[in-house]
């Protein structure tokens, strides 16, 4: 079993003493890699005087670039020969960093994917196909491991080959997946060239959707297309990966697990945390991991906390689906934009299609904003003057929101380049 209710609906006050607790160890754990031992001594911390909980503003953020520049031993806190497992980030943004796990951490990671899965109704007996890069990504292991602790069957299939995927979905009764979105979105175009209805031609009822911002558009477009219910699925690389902050058959937010990580809101810029239900950077702490712990950690994922009860009856904060990162923010002409901001106002827009690119070019000192969008076959076939007042719309609902104007491209469908991992969203040819 692994709905875990005693900790999955703890009250609050034990949770804030576990956690307190779970700090004090971490902190003198931590204090044994080089690089936390160090950062301690610098600001006159004492690890074994460490009280918990109310001292956590004094411990030092964490950050990619200090993952790179101790890469790839200053973190460990145990020595080599514990280690049984390496992973690494996607590398969306610079060199990927590196995590080790020992045993210990992989049975927590486990429990924890196991937990998110059980909560959205996966059971021994399900027949779940993780569509996901196996390898350093921690999306295949993660989830395959999680699965196998439930009792389903795993279908390991990893990523693309999508009229296999199709395939292995049909032969083998698959009731559960794990998808990035756009590539699920992208994957229905090969059901609609086999003719076949994911609703009617297969068994799938459940789906995690993860790795990548979306927004609830598209989400609803996905369960729409394939007749399942979606669950987004939050993780990263440094904080083990999937099995972070999951959502809950409510769908209204994503239950972080308190027991495992301690989670902060931070505004990015002065670093204080903000007001409960205001946006800002996710700050996470590794509360259980041995091998690698992670003090503080800015994830630059920006979201807020949603206040009040979850009537599902977990008591674990949630936070809303991520917005974007405060690196993907996109300077044009000024305006501060986030690519989600596009996706968001596309996906309302009847007519388009499933995916998009932001491309970005510099003329002498201005900026210039291509935006390339699919549209939908029925659309593409149908009159041009209909494309032309599709063409039109985009552009006007992206001014009014973006308050910048687009150049406005239609593509064919499946004409823009697909990946199979996280999505592209922007080509940036402004840098020199
Ligand atoms: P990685 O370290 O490669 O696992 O990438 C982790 C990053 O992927 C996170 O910091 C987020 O920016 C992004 N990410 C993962 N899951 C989601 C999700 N459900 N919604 C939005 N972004 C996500
Ligand atoms: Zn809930």
């Amino acid at each position: 079993m692994y709905w875990e209710k005693d900790i999955e609906t703890m009250p609050r006050d034990r949770i804030e003493t576990l956690q307190s607790g779970l700090l004090r160890d971490t902190v003198r754990l931590a204090a044994l890699s080089p690089f936390y031992g160090k950062k301690f001594r610098d600001a006159g911390i004492d690890p074994a005087g460490f009280d918990g909980l109310r001292s956590k503003e004094k411990l030092p953020f964490t950050t990619k670039d200090d993952l790179r520049e101790h890469w790839p031993y200053g973190f460990l806190a145990v020595s080599r020969d514990e280690l049984v497992r390496m992973h690494s980030s996607s590398g969306t943004t610079g060199r990927a960093t590196v995590v080790f796990h020992t045993a210990h951490d992989i049975g927590q990671w486990t429990n924890l994917v196991a937990r998110c899965m059980y909560m959205a109704g996966v059971r021994k007996g399900d027949v779940f196909q993780n569509i996901m890069t196996y390898g350093l990504f921690t999306g295949g292991l993660g989830f395959h491991y999680g699965a196998e602790r439930i009792g389903a069957l795993v279908i390991p299939a990893g990523a693309g080959n999508s009229k296999r995927q199709i395939q292995l979905m049909r032969d083998f009764d698959t009731t559960v997946i794990h998808i990035i979105p756009s590539y699920a979105l992208h994957l229905y175009s090969f059901f609609e060239e086999m003719n076949l209805l994911p609703s009617r031609d297969t068994r799938v009822r459940i789906a995690f959707i993860g790795a990548e911002p979306h927004s609830e558009r598209t989400r609803k477009k996905i369960e729409e297309l394939y007749g399942f219910k979606a669950f987004n699925s939050y993780g990263l690389s440094e904080m083990n990966g999937p099995g972070v902050a999951f959502e809950c058959p409510e769908q209204n937010g994503l239950h972080i697990w308190e027991d495992n990580f301690l989670a902060e809101i931070v505004d990015p810029d002065t670093l204080k945390p903000v007001a409960d239900g205001s946006e800002g950077e996710l700050v996470l702490t590794s509360l259980r991991r041995t091998g690698m712990p992670l003090l503080r950690y800015r994830t630059k994922d920006l979201t807020r906390i949603i206040t009040g009860d979850c009537p599902c009856g977990r008591t674990h904060r949630r936070i809303e689906r991520i917005t974007g990162r405060t690196d993907d923010m996109l300077i044009i002409k000024g305006v501060n934009i986030f690519p989600i901001q596009i996706e968001k106002k596309l996906m309302e827009i009847p007519g388009v299609g499933n995916d998009f690119l932001i491309v970005l070019e510099r003329e002498g000192y201005n900026d210039r904003m291509t935006v390339k969008v699919e549209v939908g076959q029925d659309f593409f076939d149908g009159d041009v003057l209909h494309l032309e007042k599709l063409r039109r719309r985009i552009t006007e609902d992206l001014r009014s929101d973006i308050l910048i104007t687009p150049q406005v491209e239609l593509m064919a469908p499946n004409s823009l380049p697909k990946t199979e991992g996280k999505a592209v969203r922007v080509v940036d040819n402004r840098k020199d």
